[in-house]
């Protein structure tokens, strides 16, 4: 029976992007996908710098880069159209080193990374399986699926298993673990177009609709693509609503039929749910698989990657070394409070849309003197896990540093990173993956700032422990020897 390191059940963004992660640590890799191909229709449409980020650990960024365009932000207008809070995003570098938001078009991310995946040797990708058992053993996994084109069911083994299968996780029921809603569930009809030439007088941002007759978004993608969402009341038929004449008539106020290709049209359930346990054993949940929230931050696909990003260094940890059950454990400690921080943000925003909302979307809001509203994104820390509660470094991110064109991330894509300050004169093991800070004045300051002369940095680019002293680092190296080497 063929034995892999990882198998990834499902290849969306979530599945494509760990398996990416992982193929940079050269394990054999099986991607199984039920479907044919990618599916060829955009859903998300935004993501942010720290995704950005993960995409650039990848190698992806130089080609994907040109079909991303720079997001300005969102304002949410009441039904008279007047702006009742603003949600800037800066045209600004932030400390992920890149701008705090892109708009892009889905199939676009998935043909990258499909395309990157090709140039590793040990990474297999079967489209048409549909996996149908997984049994969790002791020592590896078992999965048995069936290739649908010659009906042939088969049988494989692997080291670890990862369901990013979406929302309806054949991985999730295989767990046997249940996923608990948390309260927003709504159609929406989703219409994509594509204008057929450029139209200046429609907005340059996103704009919510804060309309209680009808709660809408429109969302001006990339080139000429432009979405519009609106809510569906539940007398409401869906197929009159899906007609052409009461999409047009619909979208009369921005547009007339003759300026745009409706690229389709659709409804979906926005939902808010997480699954219980993300891991069972030596298999895990990631991406929709394990939590579903409305789409009004545009953080659904985001969160999956941030999944990802912290599973796969851990897995890889694992395969290096040998399985850590208390490391694995922390995938789902660190990430569902994360995650539920953002289901629980997006569903005060959808109840804001909505024109229900009766607490503020984030603490983040604050009026300028003429009473003008406005928000700021949210950056949650990482859940209890890896590292010491009472270090208030713990779990945030840590900035992308270039110096002289050299990037530090890739100093530590792979395993943890020590980071001290140029005070630091004493030797430590040779097999310590260690950055001594002599140049590089912006990470001085940043230091400096933290009050810290170093700090232990994770693959996923989160801080893992402050060093307060100079006397502290050979401790804490050593206490972190294992991650570090
Ligand atoms: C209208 C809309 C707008 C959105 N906008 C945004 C946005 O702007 N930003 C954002 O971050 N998110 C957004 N999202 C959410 C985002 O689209 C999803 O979170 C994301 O696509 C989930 O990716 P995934 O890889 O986890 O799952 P999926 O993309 O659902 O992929 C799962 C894959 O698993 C495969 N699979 C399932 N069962 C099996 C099986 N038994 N065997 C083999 N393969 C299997 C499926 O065929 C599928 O290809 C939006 C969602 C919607 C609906």
């Amino acid at each position: 029976m063929k034995k892999y390191d990882v198998v990834i059940v499902g290849f969306g963004p979530t599945g494509g992007t760990l398996a990416n992660l992982l193929a940079l640590q050269g394990f054999s890799i099986l991607v199984l996908e039920k479907e044919k191909s990618f599916y060829p229709l955009p859903r998300a449409v935004h993501f942010d710098d720290e995704i950005m980020r993960v995409f650039e650990t990848i190698g992806i960024t130089n080609n994907f880069l040109k079909h991303t365009i720079i997001n300005k932000g969102t304002k949410f207008v009441d039904k008279k159209n007047r702006v009742i809070l603003d949600w800037p995003r800066p045209r600004e570098i932030t400390e992920n080193g890149w701008y705090p938001s892109y708009r892009f078009n889905q199939p676009d991310l998935e043909r990258e990374l499909r395309k990157k995946l090709k140039s590793y040797k040990k990474v297999e990708i079967r489209q048409s399986s549909n996996v149908k058992k997984i049994i969790n053993k002791k020592n590896d996994v078992n999965i048995i699926f069936e290739d649908i084109n010659s009906k042939k069911i088969l049988n494989i083994k692997s080291k670890y298993l990862i369901g990013c299968d979406g929302a309806n996780s054949i991985t999730r029921s295989q767990m046997k673990t249940k996923m608990n809603n948390l309260g927003f569930t709504q159609k929406w009809a989703v219409i994509d177009l594509i204008l057929n030439k450029d139209k200046k007088n429609l907005p340059d941002r996103t704009i919510q609709y804060s309309n209680p007759t009808r709660p809408a978004t429109y969302c001006r993608n990339v080139g000429k693509r432009r979405r519009w969402e609106f809510a569906i009341k539940k007398n409401e038929n869906i197929e009159t609503i899906l007609s052409d004449k009461y999409i047009w008539n619909f979208l009369k106020p921005w547009l007339k039929k003759k300026e745009a290709q409706m690229e389709r049209k659709t409804i979906y359930t926005f939902q808010s749910a997480l699954a219980k346990n993300w891991k069972k054993g030596r298999i895990f949940l990631a991406g929709d698989a394990a939590h579903l929230m409305p789409p009004f931050m545009g953080q659904g696909m985001c969160a999956g990657i941030r999944d990802v990003s912290n599973l796969a260094w851990k897995i890889s940890h694992c395969l290096n070394n040998k399985h850590d059950e208390k490391l694995l454990k922390t995938y789902q400690s660190e990430r569902f409070s994360n995650v539920k921080e953002y289901i629980e943000t997006t569903m005060r925003m959808g109840e804001f849309v909505n024109a229900i909302g009766k607490s503020p979307i984030t603490n983040n809001i604050s009026a300028d003197s003429k009473g003008r509203k406005s928000m700021k994104s949210i950056k949650p820390k990482l859940g209890r896990g890896l590292g010491e509660v009472k270090d208030k470094m713990r779990g945030k991110i840590f900035p992308q540093f270039k110096n002289n064109k050299k990037n530090l991330d890739v100093r530590f894509s792979k395993k943890s990173i020590l980071v001290v300050s140029g005070k630091f004169k004493k030797t430590l093991s040779k097999k310590i993956n260690f950055y001594k800070n002599k140049s590089d004045k912006k990470l001085s300051k940043y230091l400096q700032n933290l009050k810290v002369e170093g700090l232990i940095v994770r693959p996923d680019r989160f801080v893992l422990a402050s060093i307060k002293n100079l006397k502290e680092i050979k401790l804490i190296s050593k206490k972190n020897l294992k991650l570090l080497i």
